[in-house]
């Protein structure tokens, strides 16, 4: 659906050359909701810019639905983005026009007849639940109206693809969840492939199957969601496992409970979707005679299984706590031995 081979883009500045994006390669599967994380300075504007045509790469190559984006131009490259929907952080809506004017755009582009235009503007105000809203300009609107105002324009020509430039970065976290749980639903519904950029964890784990960390241009790592932050080999998909953990994990509370535990070990479990704690201390407590403490929990239960972090004390001998360890090894979690 989505191929990138060798794809680079080196931009010329003042200072010299800058390579955003650096010998990039990913295959995209029809009807995948794909995620790429990654800090700011990244490459993953870039990258997702040229995905929609909007830039061109210096080398490499860009399919998308079997149309070379990089070397196409003219009529071809429009029709080829008229099937390539994007929404933004800021939304980009004209603010001059209506809920129902801004939706229609895109058709007016592509020469829609009006009647048509009325009746998809229509589909696509109850696809994205604005119902009432058509005549209100996007001033009236919250932040995750106007989200859904750029949904349902960025759908207007029915594209196969959906991308999605940081499109929940500038919303509370109850209205990303509700976007999110909109465009989930869109991709069940129309087989839609999303393509989506974020620096935030919560969005990749909430509705992304497949995800690609990006730092420096390039991407270092890429896979299923759930096998890339089990087993996070470099020290940027550390740092994004831990997003959302550390905050409650202060050093002070781990120094705390180190003193209040001194003999046994202190380890941490980082989970990471499709397990749930529970069996796991339990059947923990049922082959290893020791004594375990649970010390601090920061766990949350998605539809995907248990994430988050979880502190347990171990106490016993030096052998069971050593048994203890490698059964925790063997299990779909993380574990770090803290003292
Ligand atoms: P991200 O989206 O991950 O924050 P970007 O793709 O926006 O990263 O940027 C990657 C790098 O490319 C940054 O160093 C940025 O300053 C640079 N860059 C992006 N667009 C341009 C441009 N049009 N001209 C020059 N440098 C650019």
């Amino acid at each position: 659906m989505i191929i990138i081979e060798n794809v680079k883009k080196i931009f010329q500045t003042k200072t010299g050359n800058l390579t955003a994006v650096d010998d990039v390669n990913l295959k995209i599967n029809e009807g995948e909701i794909f995620g790429v994380i990654g800090y700011s300075g990244a490459g993953k504007s870039t990258l997702i810019r040229m995905l929609n045509g909007l830039e061109k790469p210096t080398s490499g190559k860009l399919e998308v639905s079997g149309k070379d984006i990089a070397s196409i131009q003219g009529k071809e490259l429009r029709h080829a983005r008229q099937k390539i929907g994007m929404i933004f952080q800021h939304f980009n809506l004209l603010w001059s026009r209506t809920v129902a004017e801004n939706i229609a755009f895109p058709l007016e582009i592509a020469k829609v007849s009006k009647f048509e235009r009325q009746e998809r503007v229509q589909e696509l105000i109850q696809l994205v639940g604005l119902e009432g809203k058509e005549n209100a300009y996007p001033s009236q609107l919250s932040g995750g109206q106007k989200q859904r105002v750029g949904i349902a324009r960025a759908l207007a020509n029915n594209p196969t693809v959906l991308l999605c430039d940081e499109a929940t970065s500038a919303l509370d976290p109850e209205t990303t969840d509700s976007i999110l749980e909109l465009l989930l639903g869109i991709n069940k519904k129309l087989g839609l492939t999303i393509v989506l950029i974020t620096h935030e964890m919560h969005v990749i784990r909430k509705i992304c199957q497949r995800v690609a960390v990006m730092e420096d241009g390039k991407v270092v790592e890429s896979g299923d969601v759930l096998e890339v932050f089990k087993n996070p080999q470099t020290p940027i998909t550390k740092k994004f496992v831990g997003q959302g953990t550390e905050q409650q994990d202060t050093k002070e509370t781990m120094n705390q409970l180190l003193k209040k535990y001194p003999s046994g070990k202190v380890v941490k479990l980082t989970f990471v979707g499709d397990t749930a704690e529970q069996p796991i201390i339990q059947s923990l407590l049922q082959n290893v005679q020791l004594t375990v403490n649970i010390l601090h929990g920061n766990i949350s239960q998605t539809q995907n299984g248990s994430y988050g972090t979880l502190l347990l004390h171990l106490d016993g001998t030096e052998e069971s706590i050593d048994e203890a360890i490698q059964y925790l090894n063997q299990q779909r979690v993380g574990i770090e031995v803290v003292n």
